[in-house]
């Protein structure tokens, strides 16, 4: 570790910068935002640090540097164009032990500054020692993503707090109990929510409790289709602070990769057959564990609410007792749409879409085949690959014309994508001779052809020879 890194208390601290130019203006307002009583000497100065003079927001000494200015302050910027300047601050404040920073010259300098994300009270500071300060700045980007704005709530809400915790909970590890399910439990989904006065409510009731009874709660999370950056920044979070995590099949090892490291993650993966058996062994696992006061996080496929049974999930919930959220994901339908190049709308085919699934015994009986088979509409067909031959019986009979353009995308938006275009009279055909298998969308509209000119995620489509047989 070649630098210390450091929180400075600047505030009314006399700090100077040399230079008056707009590197030198970023310095001042840096140091402005923390609060230290600022010098500039330079001889000229942008309009940003002249009109901050005049208003008195800071001094400006409207001539050369000399080294006496270093004497008295704090901390000293070297902001200006020229070397020989530069060098003779550094030298004046490394002379006079006061720490320097010579902008762009790790060398001259005594400290450099980091990259910071802001969510004041909490910062986070980021450095690549000066090695690569482009790697610092995209790591920053990736840290600020992670860290929503409601962390600075959260973090001046615990601020605010803070003697009286110290008040309530003498003992460390006690008061580290208290800070973790402050973090992690209702508190801070409420602050999360904006609803301050519930958290003030619920945190001041912990506080005056012996220990604070985790209170169980469950995140019925859509994982998206399977690229694991199409989770939600609200999903990462949800998987970052589980205690137990109920995986379906559709959820790749790269999702579950980014769940916390202590999780316990079990599979309850359905397999087609005796799925209302393992829905009540789900059901019950769920109550199970948020009674015992675990973070349990239900993660699905695409959206929780789409195909997937949430919505049953959320009733028994709620049927329990059992706090809960319903975090949407991206539904394979439109994370399948995108990877492929499908516009499931365009202006030229569709102003319809609809969303079906074909799956089970009589689902074919129920839906209206007949309102599906108007024309400029987009269907999106989910477990779709075993009716295949069924869906284009029922949809031909409605009198769908045969060479309508069919989009058949397996393992959309994963490493595996494929994408096979045929049209619906050679929809079970192309699906056997491709040797198409689950998870698989099936797109049948006009704008489905698309994918031949818009692909861009993996292999180019395959192009199924049409076959009129209908
Ligand atoms: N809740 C999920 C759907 C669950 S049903 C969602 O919103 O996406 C499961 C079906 O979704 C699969 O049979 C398949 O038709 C489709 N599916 C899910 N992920 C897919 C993927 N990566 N590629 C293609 N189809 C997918």
């Amino acid at each position: 570790m070649r630098h210390l890194p450091v929180f400075l208390d600047l505030k009314s601290a006399p700090a100077l910068v040399a230079g008056g130019g707009r590197v030198a203006a970023r310095k001042v307002a840096l140091l402005r935002s923390a609060g230290a009583a600022v010098t500039v000497v330079a001889p000229t100065a942008c309009p940003e640090i002249a009109s901050q003079a005049a208003r008195g927001e800071l001094a400006w000494r409207p001539r050369s540097f000399e080294p006496g200015d270093v004497a008295g302050t704090r901390v000293v910027f070297a902001a200006t164009d020229d070397e020989s300047v530069n060098d003779a601050v550094a030298v004046a404040a490394r002379a006079a032990g006061v720490p320097v920073n010579v902008a762009d010259d790790g060398a001259r300098s005594s400290f450099i500054l980091p990259a910071i994300v802001d969510r004041s009270p909490l910062l986070v500071a980021v450095s690549s020692g000066g090695a690569a300060p482009m790697l610092a700045t995209a790591v920053r980007a990736r840290i600020e993503a992670l860290l929503d704005h409601s962390w600075s709530r959260l973090a001046e809400f615990a601020d605010r707090w803070r003697q009286a915790i110290r008040a309530a909970r003498p003992g460390i590890a006690a008061r580290r109990r208290l800070y973790e399910w402050l973090l992690d439990g209702p508190v801070a989904g409420a602050v999360r929510a904006g609803r301050e006065p519930e958290a003030d409510k619920l945190f001041a009731a912990a506080l005056a409790e012996e220990a604070p009874a985790p209170r169980g709660f469950v995140s019925l999370v859509g994982a998206g289709p399977g690229d694991p950056d199409l989770l939600t920044l609200k999903a990462l979070r949800a998987l970052g602070t589980a205690d137990v995590i109920l995986a379906d099949r559709l959820v790749g090892p790269e999702i579950l990769a980014r769940a916390r490291r202590e999780a316990e993650v079990v599979d309850v993966g359905k397999s087609a057959g005796g799925a209302g058996e393992s829905q009540e062994r789900i059901n019950r696992l769920l109550v199970h564990h948020a009674r015992r006061g675990r973070r349990v996080v239900r993660l699905k496929g695409g959206d929780p609410l789409v195909f997937g049974r949430g919505g049953e999930e959320a009733a028994w919930l709620a049927r329990h007792g059992v706090r809960f959220e319903i975090v949407p994901g991206i539904t394979a339908a439109l994370g399948c749409a995108a990877y492929a190049g499908i516009p499931l709308t365009d202006r030229r085919y569709a102003e319809t879409l609809h969303f079906v699934t074909a799956h089970g015994a009589d689902a074919a009986d129920r839906i209206d085949w007949q309102r599906l088979a108007g024309r400029r509409q987009t269907l999106v067909v989910y477990m779709g690959v075993a009716a295949a031959a069924s869906v284009r019986e029922r949809l031909i009979e409605a009198r769908l014309p045969p060479a309508t353009p069919v989009a058949i995308v397996e393992n959309g938006t994963l490493p595996g994508q494929r994408v096979l275009l045929s049209d619906l009279a050679g929809l079970g055909s192309a699906i056997a001779a491709e040797g198409i298998r689950s998870p698989a969308l099936l797109i049948i509209g006009e704008s489905a052809a698309e994918a031949a000119r818009l692909a861009w995620f993996g292999p180019p489509p395959a192009v199924e020879a049409v076959r009129k047989s209908a």
